[in-house]
């Protein structure tokens, strides 16, 4: 389908719920079409929550002093991965804060366990790290990247996520890096930032075509108490996109029909706010995947970018209710030529 710029604003605007009905069936279809009736599921290990940077919206952002702070030992962390391997999962994504004590070869040397212990395809999301680092990785057999940008707005971006020494004006620049190092490409938003208008949303569901993102993640903004978007009467923009579910789902189905092929979750965020039948909403509207937390306690409860994150059980259960399977194998982009998707 040929989005163009006003039809996908005029989808984000769209109230009519009848309207709505076509937009779900057109996402589940297409879905369905190019990538299928199975739901991969990501073992999710969060395995630090330190983290240098202070970005406005995170709870582990370095300022917020009530966070008690861990980092997983690597014996600790292999573990986690065999569980994914014998939960039948695919992928283990190892995420953390961006934080300095991963030293590069420390976790070179992690993901090279677990690709001779586990043969699992292995997803890192680690922030921004230098080209040499990324590489690094790379060649120690990690194959996925997961950097959200958040958003596509420059003015709000840098507001929200304000620049790392001598690091990127903007993490649409480390994109291409990781594409030329031969990493399947993740990126993604949040819906509803203090800030965000519906026409900044549309330019990031432009730039997930234009980017030919392998992987799109999007969640609702959840404020957390310990940030400075604690509050969510913050400024405002114009045209406020909410967090709201309607709108979420819309950003979802939107990016299947723009990137037809990309997997795409069904976030934590989008199941801790609107639980396990916002999880299946999602996964009919054009999600293909699910991530679930493998983090053991007490680190997962300590990994709080926003309050109340969990993984809500049932997932078994939602997919037979909506007739989907799980996921056999890595998962991988299944990549299409998609005549537009290339600028
Ligand atoms: N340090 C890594 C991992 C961050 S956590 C990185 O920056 O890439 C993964 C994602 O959680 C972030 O990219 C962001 O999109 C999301 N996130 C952070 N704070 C959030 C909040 N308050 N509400 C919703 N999502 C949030």
């Amino acid at each position: 389908m040929n989005l163009d710029r006003p039809a996908v604003l005029g989808w984000l605007r769209e109230r009519d719920a009848g309207r709505l009905e076509t937009l779900w069936s057109l996402a589940d279809r297409t879905r369905r079409r190019h990538v299928g009736d199975e739901i991969h599921l990501r073992g999710l290990l969060e395995i630090s929550n330190h983290c240098r940077r202070s970005c406005l919206y995170c709870g582990l952002r370095a300022a917020n002093t009530a966070v008690q702070r861990y980092r997983m030992d690597a014996q600790t962390i292999i573990a986690g991965a065999r569980d994914a391997a014998e939960r039948g999962y695919g992928t283990v994504v190892l995420q953390a804060g961006e934080d300095p004590g991963l030293e590069a070869g420390w976790i070179a040397g992690v993901v090279r366990a677990i690709r001779a212990d586990t043969g699992l395809v292995v997803t890192l999301s680690l922030g921004e790290r230098s080209r040499e680092e990324l590489a690094l990785w790379r060649s120690a057999g990690a194959g996925r990247y997961l950097l959200r940008f958040e958003t596509s707005d420059p003015r709000l971006y840098a507001h929200l996520h304000p620049a790392a020494p001598g690091g990127p004006r903007h993490r649409t620049e480390l994109l291409p890096i990781l594409r030329e190092l031969g990493y399947e490409v993740g990126s993604g938003i949040m819906v509803g930032l203090p800030g965000q208008g519906i026409e900044s949303v549309a330019d990031d569901l432009l730039l997930f075509r234009e980017l030919d993102l392998d992987m799109i993640g999007v969640g609702p903004f959840v404020p957390h108490p310990g940030t400075p978007l604690g509050a969510l009467d913050a400024v405002a923009a114009e045209e406020q996109v909410e967090p709201d579910e309607e709108t979420v789902m819309k950003v979802v189905a939107l990016a299947r029909l723009l990137r037809p092929d990309a997997n795409i979750p069904a976030t934590t965020a989008v199941a801790t706010c609107w639980g396990p039948r916002g999880r299946e909403r999602a996964l009919l509207r054009g999600a293909n995947v699910v991530m679930p937390d493998l983090t053991p306690p007490p680190y997962r409860a300590q990994y709080e970018i926003y309050p109340g994150k969990t993984c809500p059980p049932g997932l078994e259960l939602t997919m037979t209710a909506i007739g989907r399977r799980p996921g056999i194998g890595p998962g991988g982009r299944r990549r299409e030529e998609v005549p537009w998707s290339r600028p």
